[in-house]
């Protein structure tokens, strides 16, 4: 076992790192219980074993802005390993935190994936304003074999395909495995819980989450994996009735009931909110801002226009339509309050046209 069951409880330490149980007072990573633990004997070489060792630790999940490494291993021939420590809200601390704690097991982690995919390269995305991470990493990669690219974040970079393209220069379709185009993308819990099975022997049973919450500084707090989220707010004496909770990412993640939702490995932020006003859309006035804020380069006011009028798109807009990555942007800067991203959303998903938060109104 990584370390006992404890109860956690928040505590607010100056430049607003939350962290650990009651009596801890300093930002410091929790203890582990090693005695316990039984570091593996056989590791994992190709990637059909290390799909069964994904399953047993049963990281498996996909989201928008991290697709699973399960569903990456799919046998095709992998050119590189990209660490992507590009969070999906620039004001994101859990990549420095992580970075800055438990080094040893990220650079186990990924060394153990591109070992077992044969990757050409391993590549660390770091953001470029984070120049102790960039420092940190730079070191590391003087002894390992990593390539360090630096990065300006800035939302919504850490998205999959944004991100491949500000890196090695590959245009993928937002709906796509990045493996399709020989490029494996990992996220760093994935890469840290791969790095503590092999060096502890197990999953830890805490792991680190941020709060982003209305009107005071993101925290960072070690919860159970399997807590509910309800919970892991009392804990930390925030009041979360009456809110929008929203995990992974305040304008590109999903909106879950926080009474219903436990902690799993691949929560990594989970933000609150107040309910927004509903404002009444009025009529686009050709601003053009969503068409410079889009970053997958569409014209979303097009679009709209274009299914207002026909009630469907053209095929060639449909395929345009395919290529938003769901960000939000476009009905976050629109002044006319249209929802231009749920309607384009729909579009692309015509089953289950699910509303996003930060894109409805
Ligand atoms: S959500 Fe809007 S801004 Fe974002 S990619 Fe799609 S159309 Fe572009
Ligand atoms: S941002 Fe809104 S009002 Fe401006 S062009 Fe786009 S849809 Fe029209």
């Amino acid at each position: 076992m990584f370390m006992g069951k404890m109860l956690l409880q928040s505590r607010h330490v100056p430049g607003g790192l939350y962290f650990g149980p009651p009596a801890w007072n300093a930002p410091v990573w929790p203890a582990r219980d090693i005695a316990e633990s039984s570091p593996p004997t056989l590791l994992p070489e190709t990637p059909e074993a290390l799909r069964h060792v994904l399953q047993r630790l049963k990281i498996g999940h996909q989201d928008l802005w991290a697709p699973a490494l399960l569903d990456q291993l799919a046998g095709r021939p992998v050119s590189d390993v990209v660490l992507n420590l590009v969070a999906p809200q620039p004001e994101s601390i859990l990549p420095r935190v992580l970075s800055e704690f438990e080094l040893p097991q990220l650079i186990t982690g990924l060394n153990l994936v591109r070992r077992c995919v044969s990757a050409d390269r391993a590549i660390l995305a770091v953001p470029r304003d984070e120049s102790e991470m960039r420092y940190q990493w730079g070191a590391v990669a003087k002894k390992h074999p990593f390539i360090v690219r630096p990065l300006i974040n800035r939302y919504p970079l850490g998205h999959p395909s944004i991100l491949l393209r500000a890196l090695v220069g590959l245009k993928i379709q937002p709906d796509t495995s990045p493996a399709d185009a020989g490029v494996i993308l990992l996220d760093p819990m994935t890469c840290w819980i791969l790095g503590c099975w092999i060096e502890f022997g197990g999953v830890p049973n805490w792991r680190p989450v941020e709060l982003f919450t209305h009107n005071a500084m993101p925290r960072l707090i070690a919860a159970n994996l399997g807590q509910p989220l309800s919970q892991i707010f009392s804990d930390a004496g925030i009041v979360y009735q009456k809110r929008q909770c929203i995990i992974n990412g305040m304008m590109a993640g999903d909106l879950v009931d926080p009474e219903q939702t436990v902690l799993e490995p691949w929560i990594r932020i989970i933000s609150l909110r107040p309910q927004p006003l509903v404002e009444q859309p009025v009529d686009c006035i050709r601003c053009g801002w969503c068409v410079s804020a889009c970053p997958a380069g569409l014209n979303p006011a097009g679009l709209m226009a274009q299914v207002r009028m026909i009630d469907s798109l053209p095929a060639i807009s449909a395929q345009e339509a395919s290529a938003c990555i769901d960000c939000g942007l476009c009905s976050y800067v629109c002044p006319s309050r249209l929802a231009l991203a749920t309607t384009i959303h729909s579009l692309k998903t015509a089953n289950s046209p699910s509303v996003k938060p930060g894109v409805s109104t």
